[in-house]
């Protein structure tokens, strides 16, 4: 069975090797031509909204799938009719406008921070009044990992900030002093199966996700899953999705969705009974999802801007290494490490002695 994959980076390279076992085999779209998941499957390079592109990437496939959001929806779209497509494109239409995915949270009864459109200076201030500082603002499409991201801290910066900001759609939101990240990583089966990791907690440095550490009976996890649980059932949605969200007290509020694999369930590929992976597959074929349960106490790391020494993190006992075989830059995700434990203690020294290990690597 073949699998069309929108997307060749690292998350499309994690689902063909966790679809290998199963027998799949795999084909790749991505305008990169060394995107790190053309080694796994057959490439296809070029534009996402390219028709025969599309139609090479549909021919004979089982399923077709996407690992990023920043793509053609009218090209994704044009495929429903060819091949079965998941997730359905209405979740992507709202994932690429950040004023309609809020719009949405709110509409399912799911708190955020307070938040405004900015389309013009006149906008910008009376979100301002509303909203107060320090404030967020963001474009409201085609930002990650922090990029397409300001921080305005006073009203004396605003006239000067609107002078630097793109001529774009923003949005304005709250700044939220959480105490900490989290988020949860659903998966959702063809006929309505469902099931959901532990609950992660994350830390972010610069807007890029730092580490992940499972935690699995935590007293938060409860209202993230009903959260999560709205937006499947609202989409009828197919494969994993996950939910990023701020805990301030006992609230959580959310920040964003991801209809696809995501970076905070990297953790499962050793640490979960069935990693994310296998699982978003399992769904959008139609096979029956695996077990989600934790296995052991797990965190993973993610290498940033510098390929890390493998001999010294190896040498540590439980951890697993990544490497996407992507050219190196700065604070570009090139791999994460996996860290398996027998408890949180355990867990808690190798943690510090591979922060160590990447820390030396980043001097
Ligand atoms: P995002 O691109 O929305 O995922 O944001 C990246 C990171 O920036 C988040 O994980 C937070 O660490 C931080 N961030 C985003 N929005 C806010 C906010 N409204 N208040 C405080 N921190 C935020």
């Amino acid at each position: 069975m073949i699998v069309g994959i929108l997307g060749g980076g690292q998350l499309a390279r994690m689902l063909a090797l966790a679809g290998f076992p199963l027998g799949l085999t795999f084909r790749f779209l991505d305008q990169a031509a060394d995107a790190c998941a053309f080694p796994l499957g057959e490439a296809l390079v070029g534009r996402f909204d390219d028709p025969r592109l599309l139609e090479r990437l549909a021919a004979g496939a089982a399923v077709v799938t996407y690992e990023f959001e920043n793509i053609s929806l009218r090209g994704v779209e044009s495929l429903a009719p060819r091949v079965p497509l998941h997730p359905a494109p209405r979740a992507l239409a709202v994932k690429q406008d950040r004023l309609r995915e809020k719009q949405l949270f709110a509409e399912l009864g799911i708190p955020t921070a307070a938040f405004a459109p900015v389309t013009s200076e006149d906008e910008l201030r009376q979100a301002a009044k509303r909203l107060g500082f320090p404030m967020v603002l963001k474009t409201r499409s085609q930002g990650y990992d922090g990029k397409g991201q300001w921080i305005i801290g006073e009203e004396g910066a605003l006239g000067q900030a609107w002078r630097r900001l793109p001529r774009v759609p923003l949005l304005a939101e709250q700044f939220i002093g959480f105490d900490r990240e989290v988020s949860i990583v659903a998966v959702r089966g063809a006929s309505g199966e469902e099931a959901y990791y532990p609950l992660a907690e994350n830390v972010h440095r610069q807007g890029i996700l730092l580490t992940s550490r499972s935690r699995p009976a935590d007293p938060a996890a409860t209202i993230a899953q009903a959260y999560a649980q709205r937006l499947l059932a609202h989409f009828d949605y197919v494969g994993v999705l996950a939910l990023e969200l701020f805990q301030v007290g006992g609230r959580l509020l959310a920040n964003e969705f991801a209809p696809r694999v995501h970076n905070t369930g990297h953790w499962t590929i050793e640490g979960a009974e069935t990693s994310q992976f296998e699982n978003h597959l399992r769904a959008i074929l139609g096979f029956p999802l695996g077990a989600t349960a934790p296995v052991g106490a797990v965190a993973m790391v993610n290498c940033l801007g510098k390929l890390p020494d493998p001999r010294r993190l190896l040498g540590i006992p439980g951890v697993h290494l990544h490497l996407y075989g992507k050219a190196v830059r700065p604070r570009r995700k090139v791999g994460h490490v996996t860290i398996r434990a027998a408890d949180e203690g355990d867990l808690e020294a190798k943690l510090r002695e591979v922060e160590a290990v990447l820390a030396a690597c980043e001097a």
